[in-house]
């Protein structure tokens, strides 16, 4: 197999797999829905007001490590 294609193809796993761990992502205290903010590289939990930081691609899914939102901000 040619060393180009086989790193193809570990590009598309990587894709599938970042897409498929997004896709399977809750808060970890409510379970509810989280949503990607790609330029902050954060997990935002809405009914929680937390955003997860996410380190060298992996989500940190911790309460303390979350930034949290005061409550005059409006998270969008
Ligand atoms: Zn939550």
């Amino acid at each position: 197999m040619p060393a180009g294609f086989k790193q193809a193809i570990n590009i598309g796993v990587r894709l599938f797999m970042d897409a498929k761990l997004l896709d399977i992502l809750v808060c970890p205290l409510c379970k509810g829905p989280l949503l990607y903010k790609k330029n902050e590289n954060e997990l935002i939990c809405k009914a929680d007001r937390l955003a997860f930081p996410i380190k060298d691609g992996i989500p940190v899914m911790l309460e303390d490590e979350a930034r949290k939102f005061p409550p005059e901000v409006e998270i969008k």
